[in-house]
């Protein structure tokens, strides 16, 4: 039986054997590689892809195309190699590379079934579970509340004690809103 991941011939390209002048040179036709190429091109710059074997069939041909921002490796252990800064910003740049993905997917209308859905990661066992349990703790330590009050209840100034990660209380402007501002609670941010 065929594989479901073999199903579509990969695209035959021929060989480049002529001198090529571009703006953006990829090196490499797997999604990585494509989407530089295709971002490139979204800006009007001249592309060339170069592939040594067939177009999207290393790993990329291999994927289950589970997106995700709850990295494999862990952020209780990315922390202890990046810190926190380090893990916000993986965190941050995993749902910006989402929110990227999702507009082509659909403006370029591929058939790529992109859905959100709610994602639930679990574990197995005692071991696993205190696993999950550091886990959640790195993913879940920084923490910001926003509330609206009323102006007269605050007056503009900032907060912060003397903690490490410290904790703070800000007040916010709201745009076209004179009467009322959002009073910002935050802290344990790395
Ligand atoms: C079984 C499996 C399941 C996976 N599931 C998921 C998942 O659910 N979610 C997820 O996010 N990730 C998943 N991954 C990981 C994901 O597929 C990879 O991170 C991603 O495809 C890597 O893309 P890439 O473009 O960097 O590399 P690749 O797809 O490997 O592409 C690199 C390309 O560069 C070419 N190349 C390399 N060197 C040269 C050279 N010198 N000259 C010319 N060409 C060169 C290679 O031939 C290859 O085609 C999975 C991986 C596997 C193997």
């Amino acid at each position: 039986m065929a594989s479901l991941w073999d199903v579509v011939p990969a695209p035959i390209t021929p060989a480049l054997n002529q001198n090529v002048k571009c703006e953006g040179c990829v090196v490499g036709a797997g999604i990585a590689g494509f989407t530089t190429a295709y971002l490139l091109l979204r800006e009007k710059k001249s592309v060339v892809v170069l592939e040594a074997r067939e177009l999207g069939r290393a790993q990329t041909g291999l994927t289950s195309a589970h997106l995700s921002n709850a990295l494999d490796d862990r952020y209780y252990i990315l922390e202890k190699f990046h810190g926190g800064s380090g893990i916000k910003l993986a965190a941050h740049s995993h749902s910006a590379a989402i929110d990227k993905i999702e507009p082509i997917a659909r403006n370029e209308k591929i058939a790529s079934e992109f859905k959100r859905v709610s994602g639930y990661l679990f574990s197995h066992g005692r071991a696993a579970q205190m696993e999950l349990a550091k886990e959640r703790e790195a993913a879940y330590r920084s923490f910001i509340i926003g509330m609206k009050i009323k102006k007269e209840l605050a007056h503009q100034s900032l907060h912060w004690d003397t903690d490490e990660p410290y904790h703070y209380i800000r007040l916010h402007d709201i745009k076209d809103d004179p009467k009322n501002e959002i009073l910002i609670i935050g802290g344990e941010d790395h």
